[in-house]
């Protein structure tokens, strides 16, 4: 009888473990509150050296806590107070957790008011220069427009032109390859509203203009380097579209394999919709939610992009939104199916545990 309960027991042990295992066989994408975390090797990412700052609450001191209030102030939702000569203190005081509750509000995240892991993974995860409170404040999570909700005007079915600077490029991707990326992006925006974009050589005249540069390059907005903010663009009718040339930028991460490499694409979709009118989107699943992780792709405009940028132009006469909400029904059927196989398969496997239980 030894044997049998010994192997017994250990099968139990084995099937108690996959009671455990189906948890993990949800698509990580969709799980709700998930903590991001970005392990990357290269020390000079920016915002990098923040993991210091995990589990610091109001009344912490903690060397290097102004960095932190700098990055808070930069993105528009902290100023420094008139008490503290032109500087922030190390101090997590009231006015800092109200500003990090006003973050987490804004990005959809737990309000705790506190930095804790998932807040702390979000702050360090590259993200969009535009600041986050340029925008009309909603009350509900939902897409925002840039204050005074500027739109371009151009009467009905407008184009727009856009242009690559002739000096201000990247190298390593050839132009062709860069202008098929730009072109599918502005076409997701035109498939939705009753706006064209076409491509011109004279880039002092277009309505768009793109470029790469680096660090300080005269809008009073500096790239930083590897990671920390990717891009910016203005608002209309300004038409200035500017990437960080010191990311790696990627089109196929199957042939990019930097850790720190950002797909040029999904940029490109989500500065575009700063060009045409709208803010951040507090929607973590919309195109115009502020971060994006390295080597992940974000190109699909969602339900909340559409009905933002819409509510500035009007409808493409061709767009239904029942394509939009098939592509994302069918979507969210496929994550409900695997999830509905995953409940099945550890229901199937608390019974058989259980019996076996009951057998030794
Ligand atoms: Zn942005
Ligand atoms: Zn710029």
């Amino acid at each position: 009888m030894l044997p049998l309960f010994g192997y017994c027991s250990f099968l139990s042990f084995v099937l108690l473990f996959l009671c455990f295992f189906p948890r993990f066989c949800f698509p990580a994408r969709i799980t709700p509150g998930q903590v991001t975390v970005i392990t990357i090797d290269d020390q000079n990412a920016t915002w990098y050296n923040f993991t210091r700052f995990k589990d610091a609450e109001k009344g912490c001191h903690i060397s290097g806590m102004s960095e932190l209030k700098k990055y808070f102030q930069r993105f528009g939702y902290l100023s420094i107070p008139n008490n503290q000569n032109d500087n922030f203190t190390d101090v997590f005081d009231a006015q800092f957790e109200s500003a990090v509750i006003l973050y987490q509000q804004k990005f959809g995240l737990p309000v705790t008011g506190k930095l804790d892991s998932e807040t702390i993974s979000t702050i360090m995860s590259p993200r969009c220069g535009v600041s986050d409170t340029e925008s009309t404040i909603h009350a509900t999570k939902h897409f925002a427009y840039f204050y005074g909700r500027p739109r371009w005007d151009r009467g009905s079915s407008m184009t727009l032109t856009y242009a690559f600077s002739p000096t201000d490029m990247i190298d390593y991707i050839s132009l062709p390859e860069i202008k098929t990326v730009f072109k599918r992006s502005f076409s997701r925006w035109a498939s939705v509203i009753p706006v064209n974009f076409t491509e011109i050589d004279d880039y002092p005249s277009a309505n768009i203009k793109i470029g790469f540069f680096k660090g300080d390059h005269g809008d009073g907005q500096p790239f930083d380097g590897v990671l920390g903010v990717l891009a910016h663009a203005f608002s209309p009718e300004n038409g200035r579209f500017h990437l960080d040339e010191d990311e790696t930028w990627a089109i196929d991460f199957e042939k990019v394999k930097s850790k720190t490499a950002i797909d040029l694409e999904s940029v490109a979709t989500h500065e575009i919709g700063h060009i045409l009118g709208l803010a951040h989107s507090s929607i973590k699943e919309a195109v115009m939610y502020p971060s994006l992780k390295p080597r992940s792709k974000k190109v699909n405009l969602k339900l909340d992009d559409v009905e933002g940028v819409q509510a500035l132009y009007g409808s493409n006469p061709n767009f239904k939104y029942s394509s939009l909400l098939a592509y994302e029904n069918s979507y969210n059927k496929a994550i409900n199916l695997n999830q509905r196989s995953c409940s099945w398969t550890f229901s199937i496997v608390v019974v058989v545990f259980f019996i076996l239980f009951m057998i030794t």
